[in-house]
């Protein structure tokens, strides 16, 4: 194609990172499709990061599509809103994918559901004006966009609200979508971008609004050529400029889309909005889109199912709270030689085993891996070869970390900056060891949790 790193400030990379293959061949001609409503949904009340959300309705409340059924319990908190019609039951728990216990509130399907193309144009279809956003002012939008119960759809889960309440001491002068989809095998976000531009554009608009943000700026890898194009097309006359970037991982995490597409170093244990940057994923303006005009909650979103150990690779649209179990049935089922099943990607996910794990706001999607895939995996001994520091695109040290974390030594862990590494999975992608880096910082971090609680 021959892209141009020009005209924005950060060159369109980082330092450090790695190159995972891209394996995004399995789903990204994958059109996505409407998932039939399920019988029921069983709707975890902890989908956010921050507090959980707490029962707004009674057992045996009849509710309808989109009624909100959990409220936030605090202001890094979002509601939660039912995506099928019926009867709700009394809440249980459940086990997230990534192995947490929570509360949940299962919803028995009953009469009448938003199903096929009346779902896709409800979500994403007809009409994106945006020649008269100034009707909305900044407050609407926040207000549009907690009611809605919006959160991160990349994965991360932050309540999007939060982010964008104006804050005199810290402004944002540019709004940075992240059009990146770094992870591998992963294509939700790339339909997204391909069919459905203008809730995507219009979004963006109006987070601009809500910021009064100078640029505003969707960052795309440049191994997503057509995504690159149609966005462009979209976005023409609007003042946003699409930032083509170079493709590496983790580009699409914030402080190195931050540095790729402004040039602009978030400082360790900073956040984008000390120099000035927001950042949200298209998949979230798209539901800002829809939560600011047409008044609607975040009750689906798109995932992306995949890898050699699905029988039908597929990209979907999920009602939030349908089991893995059954998106992985809708598509075709597990092949003979499947191995692992990972909610999200294979370097940020978590590997789960029950099929009977609800998808949350934050499911981006399932990636089912072969025995072949697993192959190299055995661990031997560290060999110092310092491969794991030179990849951290946060300058940590893997290493150190991770024994430090294995001894349980809180103290040492912090002093290596633990809390910093956001779990890209690069050290542990590129150990020639297969140490389990990844999983020794998780563990250790909530060693020193535990420790500062202490
Ligand atoms: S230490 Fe953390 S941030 Fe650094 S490469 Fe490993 S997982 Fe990524
Ligand atoms: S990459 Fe693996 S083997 Fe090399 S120094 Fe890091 S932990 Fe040790």
């Amino acid at each position: 194609m021959g892209f141009k790193f020009k005209g924005f400030g950060g060159g369109g990379s980082f330092a450090h990172g790695v190159h995972p293959p891209e394996r995004k061949n399995f789903s990204g001609d994958a059109a996505i499709e409407v998932v039939p409503p399920p019988g029921k949904v069983m709707l975890p009340l902890l989908q956010n990061v921050g507090a959980p959300s707490v029962e707004a309705v009674k057992p045996k409340t009849v509710v309808a599509v989109g009624e909100m059924v959990a409220k936030g319990s605090a202001f890094v908190s979002a509601p939660i809103h039912t995506p099928i019609a019926g009867k709700v039951m009394k809440t249980g728990m459940t086990t997230l994918a990534n192995g947490r216990h929570v509360k949940a509130m299962p919803i028995k399907a009953d009469g009448e559901q938003l199903t096929g193309q009346a779902l896709w144009n409800d979500v994403f279809g007809g009409e994106w004006p945006r020649d008269d956003l100034d009707q909305y002012d900044g407050k609407q939008i926040v207000d549009a966009i907690q009611g809605a119960g919006i959160v991160g759809l990349g994965g991360a889960a932050f309540p999007t609200h939060v982010k964008y309440v104006p804050n005199d001491e810290k402004p944002i002068d540019t709004v940075l979508i992240n059009g990146c989809e770094c992870e591998p095998y992963l294509t939700a976000d790339y339909r997204v971008m391909l069919e459905a531009p203008d809730p995507v554009i219009t979004g963006t608009l109006l987070l601009g609004k809500v910021t009064g943000a100078r640029e505003m700026i969707i960052g795309i890898e440049d191994n997503k050529p057509e995504a690159i194009e149609v966005l462009t097309r979209a976005a023409a006359g609007t003042g946003i400029r699409i930032a083509v970037l170079k493709t590496k991982y983790p580009q699409g995490s914030e402080k190195q889309l931050i540095v790729a597409a402004t040039g602009r170093e978030v400082p360790l244990g900073g956040l984008p909005l000390d120099v000035g940057v927001a950042v949200s994923n298209v998949g979230t303006v798209a539901a800002v889109a829809r939560a600011v005009l047409r008044g609607k909650p975040l009750t689906h979103r798109v995932i992306t199912v995949t890898g050699a150990g699905i029988r039908n690779p597929k990209n979907l649209l999920a009602p939030i709270g349908i089991t893995m179990g059954e998106l992985i049935d809708y598509c075709g089922g597990l092949t003979p030689d499947a191995a692992r099943m990972v909610a999200g990607g294979p370097m940020m996910g978590f590997a789960f085993s029950d099929m009977n794990a609800p998808v949350t706001k934050g499911t981006s999607g399932i990636t089912i891996l072969t025995h072949d895939d697993l192959k190299r995996e055995e661990e031997t001994n560290c060999v110092r070869c310092g491969r794991c520091v030179d990849v951290c695109p946060m300058n940590l040290v893997p290493t150190k970390i991770a024994l430090a974390s294995r001894y349980k030594d809180a103290e040492l862990a912090q002093q290596y900056n633990i809390m910093a590494c956001f779990e890209c999975g690069s050290c542990a992608y590129i150990c020639p060891a297969n140490l389990p880096l990844v999983q020794l910082i998780r563990t250790g971090k909530a060693v020193v949790i535990a420790a500062g609680k202490k």
